[in-house]
């Protein structure tokens, strides 16, 4: 194995996982969680139970970090490997704390990249470094902490994930070591571009959420009134779920045609094509998109996120992550690259304007990105990427 010392960056549910199957392969783990008190509770807790549990269907293991601190300088220098498991709001910080101590050539992981994540890079001149990129689709496994610091459980696992990488020459052998530390196949994507236009999450939770704040808006719910997320996807939505995926493979089709670079993009693909192929058979009847989110087992029972708002009260939650993290790093982006192709999103703009004035933000403002709340997004035109070429050098 040529990847020998991990940094994981982070202190939420999916280091809980990633810590103990890294260990377990004989690898030097070092954990650096900056957020609030989490280095304190996580060593506690890990240290107190002589390791960080995680729990598989038919297995659990269980092992003990070698660091786990709350500074960047315990952790980061000498690793060849770091792994960034935070929401994409954290990327920024962690980047610009994490540059100036990695080694030249070194592999910076991020699990999920989202969209965008790209600029944030260049931006860092981490290419400069000789240091690779290595995006994530997703992240492998829907999991989540049991007791802090000591135990994590796995519901599911994605056998295959897509990932695309910047920089360096990411070889194949990588790939496949990265691979068998997961116990998951790698699949690589065409491009950085290919991994920010093909980010689904971008039109499945704003599209869903749309509808959603559509037909209750700030209203009051009891807890049996709280619609299903997925199951509950309405005849509307899927239209509006689907004409966001149009829009998409749209300006997809705009980059291929336009950019000078030769560009295929096959792997943005449709959602209901993404859907088919991610969950197969746990999809009791594919024949439209709507049938497909209402009968997929995978989504069962899943609620809309809400917030509790008195006794027995609840109404949406303007903070969730379907929110927060899928527009400023996903849709947004998607419509700052389709203004650089000069492709039309007459419906992502409709459902960027419902929800950011759900959440009170303002992000786009008379058809252009420059609302007051702009900042706190990933769109490439933040990072100095006024054209499309800028855009498709950064990458590829
Ligand atoms: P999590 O919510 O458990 O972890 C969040 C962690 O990120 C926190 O514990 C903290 O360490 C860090 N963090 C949060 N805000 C921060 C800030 N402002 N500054 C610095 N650090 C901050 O996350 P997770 O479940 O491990 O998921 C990581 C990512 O993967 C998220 O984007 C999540 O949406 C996505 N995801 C999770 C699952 C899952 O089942 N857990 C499944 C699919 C995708």
């Amino acid at each position: 194995m040529t990847i020998k010392k991990i940094a994981l960056c982070g202190g939420g549910n999916g280091v809980h996982v990633f810590a103990p199957l890294a260990l377990s392969k004989g690898l030097e783990v070092n954990i650096w969680a900056p957020f609030q008190d989490e280095a304190h509770q996580m060593r506690s807790g890990a240290e107190s139970s002589g390791g960080i549990e995680c729990i598989f269907h038919h297995r659990q293991i269980k092992e003990l970090p070698t660091t786990i601190s709350a500074h960047a300088k315990d952790t980061i220098p000498g690793a060849d490997v770091i792994v960034i498991i935070t929401p994409a709001f954290a990327h920024q910080k962690m980047l610009e704390e994490i540059t100036p101590l990695i080694n030249n050539n070194s592999s910076i992981v991020v699990m999920p990249s989202r969209s965008g994540l790209e600029y944030q890079y260049h931006w860092f001149h981490l290419k400069e470094r000789q240091s690779r990129l290595i995006g994530f689709q997703s992240l492998p496994w829907a999991c989540r902490i049991e007791e802090y610091g000591k135990r994590a459980r796995i519901f599911g696992v994605k056998k295959t994930q897509s990932v695309a990488t910047l920089g360096g020459g990411v070889e194949e052998d990588f790939l496949v070591e990265l691979g068998e530390i997961l116990e998951i196949h790698l699949s690589l994507m065409e491009s950085f571009l290919s991994l920010t236009l093909g980010n689904v999450g971008q039109i499945i939770h704003p599209g869903i959420m749309y509808g959603l704040i559509k037909e209750y808006g700030s209203q009051e719910l009891t807890l049996d009134e709280i619609p299903f997320f997925y199951q509950g996807v309405s005849a509307q939505t899927a239209m509006v779920l689907e004409a966001i995926s149009s829009e998409i493979l749209a300006i997809r089709d705009a980059i291929v045609q336009k950019s000078s670079e030769e560009l295929a993009l096959c792997d943005v693909i449709s959602l209901e094509e993404w859907l088919h192929l991610s969950y197969g058979e746990s999809i009791l009847d594919p024949t439209s998109l709507q049938s497909s989110f209402a009968t997929n087992r995978a989504y069962q029972g899943l609620k809309a996120p809400v917030v509790k708002k008195g006794e027995g009260a609840y109404a949406l939650d303007k903070r969730t992550r379907y929110l927060v993290e899928d527009l400023p790093f996903g849709l947004l982006v998607t419509k700052g690259i389709g203004i650089l192709c000069e492709q039309e999103t007459p419906v992502i703009d409709e459902v960027i304007l419902t929800l950011q004035e759900f959440l009170g933000r303002e992000y786009l403002k008379k058809g252009i990105l420059q609302g007051k709340d702009i900042g706190e997004t990933r769109i490439p035109q933040l990072y100095g990427h006024n054209t499309l070429e800028s855009l498709v050098m950064s990458s590829i």
